[in-house]
């Protein structure tokens, strides 16, 4: 295990040999196929038609690590001459709108390769009948701070990995404009998120089917849960075990705080709940984590990098798509921008979307779909006037109070330079401590008021403290230099709701994000009430006894109305944005019917958490991983 693990930062840190190229070519824009020796050519010279004598095909082998080299070759009549094994790809022109077609056929195109992209490509390559393009806007996942489960602190500003979003000023957030990271890179969010592994309420899917989704409902998806894991408690009526993705009990190394707070949490009237994806989500616990032999488990490694052994995927990173191409009202390609030229790629049978919850509805506007009025306003025409793509935007707001300790956290561990090259060292000789985990070890779920049939707020229990933020940084690996605890909430069902819209019609310019968190009064209370629980439980005596104060937000803020301005000005996204392209059975309040299918369109879906009829009350990892593994058995099933 330690060999492995030096090898695998041998490769990614110092990036050497064969394996440091292979890295180079894959954030260069590689395309990734299955099978060794496998190539690309690119016609030479923009806009060469195929099939023109003056065209020149510049060759590029891919696909085995160190053999990147090029050669100058004859196009014959728009197909790859010579070898069967090169494909001719001709380049368009990004600033003349030229766009050159991928002579490359394949069935089913997929934009996004997140959370739920990288199960469809896995699951519609497995039986070797369809050909997969995956286009992914950003690059590799091979990084040392992707592959380092605590490293997601670095990647949470990286535009090299994220798309650093911004919403407009928030009046719900005291007028701040929040920071929304989403990841842009093989696997996605799921790659540069915190691996906390929850499903969310049973009832969550029952809602969901009640809404006019068949198929949605808790008995339909517990067996796609429990298949697509590999839960290292093991199977039982609720868990899987065997699947693709491991998911850690996250036992080994917890913070000796974790077990103060759960006593403390017993104290306040929460009792523990064994497994929070079991038979009760209520109580408090430890996460359960995405990680495998410390090491992220992202959808990438679970589901792509297997899949990418197949000769019929292909997967082209450093593809931004920039529209959906239709004849008629049936979706028949993409086009996407790589290597600075315009591209198309044609899908046979359907194009699939999973560019995430603020990226989809941006492409779908972009591609004429979408509130026509705004389309047209930006000189976009108008396939499909749905003003419900972008809109029903859902999101779960949090914030934390933090104290001061009277005993040692992960501040005094992580913040030190030597403590860091301590727990660097472990991580790459054992694969353990604090940079194998989650900065997340404790949780919980609770009612602010017994009235209520379900849990309606989340906890998060962290043995550390970033009270002294560094510009540019979520310093989760600098944290603050004195001993402190953060306990965190997020609301679980918002009722308030935001929207997607376009700042213009340049496809590589951001989305406008209206977040409009706490807009309605529901929320505000149900905060309000939910951040007295915090106090609550630090008062209980097993952490009561290791508090020498609160820091954040202090005791002076103790009125109902200053509890209010505190947590409007403290809070932000946790980075669950859902529901901008929502299921349901009408194209009156919905973007996608039960089966994913965009209303009153052909040849597409949307799957990723754009489609979430509605938020649910977790972490959103897992049911985008579930879109997509549900998603596939949907697209599988239609095909015949
Ligand atoms: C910082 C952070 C922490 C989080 N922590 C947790 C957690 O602990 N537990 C949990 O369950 N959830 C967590 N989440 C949320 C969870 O990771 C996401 O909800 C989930 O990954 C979303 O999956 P998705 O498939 O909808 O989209 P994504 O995983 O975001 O994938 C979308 C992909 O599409 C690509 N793409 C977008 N537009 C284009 C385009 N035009 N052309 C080509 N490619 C494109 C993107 O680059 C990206 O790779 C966190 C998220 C973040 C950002």
């Amino acid at each position: 295990m330690s060999q492995q693990r030096i090898r695998l930062a041998q490769r990614v840190e110092h990036r050497r040999d064969g394996q440091h190229r292979r890295l180079r070519q894959d954030k260069q824009g590689e395309d990734l196929r299955g099978g060794k020796g496998r190539a690309l050519g690119h016609v030479n010279g923009l806009g060469a038609r195929p099939g023109s004598r003056k065209a020149l095909v510049r060759v590029q082998r891919t696909g085995r690590a160190g053999a990147s080299r090029k050669r100058h070759r004859r196009v014959a009549n728009g197909s790859a001459a010579g070898r069967a094994r090169w494909c001719i790809r001709p380049r368009g022109d990004v600033r003349s709108g030229r766009v050159a077609t991928d002579a490359a056929g394949y069935d089913y195109v997929i934009v996004g390769a997140g959370s739920a992209g990288c199960v469809l490509a896995d699951r519609l390559t497995a039986s070797g009948r369809y050909r997969v393009l995956l286009l992914e806007a950003g690059g590799t996942d091979r990084r040392l701070f992707v592959q380092m489960p605590l490293g997601y602190g670095k990647l949470f500003h990286d535009p090299a990995v994220n798309w650093c979003y911004r919403t407009e000023p928030d009046p719900g957030l005291a007028g701040q404009a929040d920071h929304w990271p989403r990841g842009k890179l093989l696997g996605g969010s799921s790659s540069i998120n915190a691996m906390v592994w929850i499903r969310g309420h049973s009832s969550d899917y029952d809602d969901w089917q009640a809404a006019g989704n068949p198929g949605w409902g808790w008995a339909d998806v517990l067996p796609a849960y429990r298949a697509l894991e590999d839960w290292e408690g093991g199977a039982d009526e609720f868990r899987g075990a065997g699947g693709p993705l491991h998911v850690s009990a996250n036992r080994r190394d917890l913070h000796p705080l974790t077990h103060a707070y759960l006593g403390a949490c017993a104290e306040a009237g929460l009792p523990g709940t064994p497994d929070f994806n079991g038979a009760q989500q209520e109580g408090a616990g430890v996460y359960q984590l995405s990680v495998k032999g410390g090491r992220r488990m992202s959808a990438a490694r679970a589901f792509l990098r297997p899949a990418m052994r197949r000769a019929n995927l292909t997967v082209r990173t450093h593809a931004h798509a920039t529209r959906v191409v239709f004849e008629g009202r049936r979706a028949v390609g993409v086009e996407y921008r790589h290597k600075g030229a315009l591209q198309l790629a044609r899908a046979g049978r359907e194009v699939i979307l999973s560019g995430g919850a603020v990226n989809t509805p941006q492409l779908l506007m972009l591609s004429g779909v979408g509130p026509g009025a705004d389309l047209a306003a930006f000189g976009l025409p108008v396939l499909l006037d749905n003003a419900n793509v972008g809109g029903n935007l859902c999101d779960h707001q949090g914030l934390n109070y933090t104290w001061r300790m009277k005993t040692r956290t992960l501040n005094e561990v992580l913040r030190p330079w030597w403590g860091k090259a301590l727990v660097g060292a472990r991580w790459l000789l054992t694969g353990r401590g604090p940079l194998s985990m989650s900065i997340n070890q404790g949780g919980g779920f609770f009612r602010t008021d017994p009235g209520l049939p379900r849990p309606n707020m989340q906890l998060y229990m962290q043995a550390f403290s970033t009270l002294l933020p560094r510009a540019g940084e979520r310093p989760i690996l600098t944290p603050d230099p004195f001993p402190g605890l953060s306990l965190g909430l997020s609301n679980c069902r918002p009722t308030s709701r935001g929207r997607i819209s376009l700042h213009s019609a340049d496809p590589f310019a951001a989305p406008r994000i209206t977040a409009n968190a706490y807009a309605t009064e529901a929320d505000v209370a149900e905060m309000l009430a939910a951040v007295k629980m915090l106090r609550r439980i630090a008062a209980q005596p097993p952490l009561a006894d290791l508090i020498a104060e609160e820091l954040r937000p202090g005791p002076a803020v103790s009125s109902d109305a200053e509890l209010i301005a505190d947590f409007r000005a403290r809070s932000g996204t946790v980075y669950h944005a859902s529901c901008s392209a929502r299921m349901g059975p009408d194209a009156a309040d919905s973007v996608v019917d039960a089966r994913l299918r965009v209303h009153g369109l052909a040849g597409l879906r949307v799957c990723d958490a754009s489609a979430f009829p509605t938020l649910i009350g977790g972490n959103t990892n897992a049911p985008s991983i579930l879109m997509g593994w549900k998603g596939a058995q949907m697209i599988l099933e239609d095909a015949g």
